[in-house]
């Protein structure tokens, strides 16, 4: 189960769709550098697995400790 929280980015916790990067690894460009961004397919898909195993209403925040889940984050908008 992808954890949210154990990566410098929450979208880290799923494989990318778009350049096939394992969880934990950042994007590749078809040339192979870094990536600037992360890909929009694997936000997508990290939004879609986030709202699966924490619910609608979940948030991620970046704390001090690191990334966090608030479970009614995105309700207090
Ligand atoms: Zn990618």
């Amino acid at each position: 189960m992808p954890d949210f929280t154990a990566h410098r980015h929450p979208v880290l916790a799923v494989r990318c769709p778009t350049c096939g990067k394992a969880p934990g690894l950042w994007c590749r460009r078809p040339s192979g550098h870094r990536a600037a961004d992360l890909h929009t397919a694997r936000r997508a898909e990290a939004d879609r697995v986030f709202i699966e195993q924490h619910g609608p209403t979940a948030a991620i925040i970046h704390a001090a400790s690191g990334w966090l889940i608030d479970p009614q984050g995105r309700s207090r908008d």
